[in-house]
């Protein structure tokens, strides 16, 4: 898979990436990342890239000229077919693990940072595909954004975690929390690992994690469980869970 990110600091996008799980598998050729400048694409002669808003109000927008040629740059995977463009912004669908899911899927995705207010509409009406939002507040810039949707499709190309279905129990993935997790020593400042994770019985230990992934999602998240598809097992488990005394 490769991803393009269109931003005005590829420093600060190149340095998020560019460390550990992802910068390794940047490295072992799992996923192409490619920051670029969009600052390198403005024809203004002093090298803006914003002015301000027509209309009045605060602060400056981003022009739509360095944008559109910026990503007019960018490589396409498929000969001819215009690359999925995705404009992080506060006003677009919040990001989940569904929609992660479906990225990775995607041969090629470009990321668009806006910075200050953001950029000219037009844009959005020519190029964008589509908006997504990280959260409901509001950042300086896209980087951070960009940057949390790559680590997020990166970790479930093929190849990335070094064990494949690592993912697969993680929050979220199936609509559920994960369980807790627990590393050596086995009693720290008075506190004991719970026993059947000592107990080396993987049939129990297996049963003991289902549960308690429940039990974390019914406490932290229950509207997660509306969605969550579950076994018959898990529909047991999350009765007997409901049957505890408060
Ligand atoms: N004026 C814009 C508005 O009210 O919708 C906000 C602009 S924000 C200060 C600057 C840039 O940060 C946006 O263009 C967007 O790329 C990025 N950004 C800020 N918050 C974000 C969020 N929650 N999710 C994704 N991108 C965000």
């Amino acid at each position: 898979m490769r991803i393009d990110i269109l931003t005005l600091f590829p420093e600060l996008c190149e340095s998020v990436l560019s460390e550990s799980i992802i910068g390794r598998a940047r490295a072992a050729g799992h996923v192409t990342i490619q920051c670029h400048n969009i600052r390198d694409y403005t024809l203004d002669k002093h090298q803006r890239v914003d002015d301000a808003p027509y209309g009045g109000g605060m602060g400056m927008v981003m022009q739509a000229q360095p944008i559109a040629d910026c990503f007019k740059a960018v490589p396409e995977v498929v000969p001819g077919k215009k690359p999925h463009l995705i404009y992080m912004s506060p006003q677009g669908q919040t990001l989940t693990q569904e929609k992660v899911k479906e990225l990775a899927g995607m041969e090629q995705i470009v990321l668009l940072c806006g910075h200050y207010e953001g950029v000219d509409e037009r844009v959005l009406d020519a190029l964008v595909d589509e908006e997504i939002s990280i959260g409901d507040y509001v950042l300086t810039g896209g980087e951070l954004p960009a940057c949390t949707v790559a680590d997020a499709v990166c970790r479930m190309l093929p190849g990335v975690l070094p064990n494949e279905d690592a993912y697969e129990i993680e929050s979220h993935y199936s609509h559920l929390l994960e369980y807790p997790q627990y590393t050596r020593p086995a009693v720290w400042e008075g506190r004991a690992v719970p026993d059947i994770l000592l107990s080396g019985d993987h049939a129990k230990v297996h049963r003991y994690q289902k549960k308690e992934a429940l039990r974390n999602t019914l406490k932290k998240r229950p509207d997660l469980l509306a969605s969550a598809d579950l076994s018959e097992e898990e529909k047991q488990l999350l009765a007997e869970l409901q049957a505890e005394p408060q």
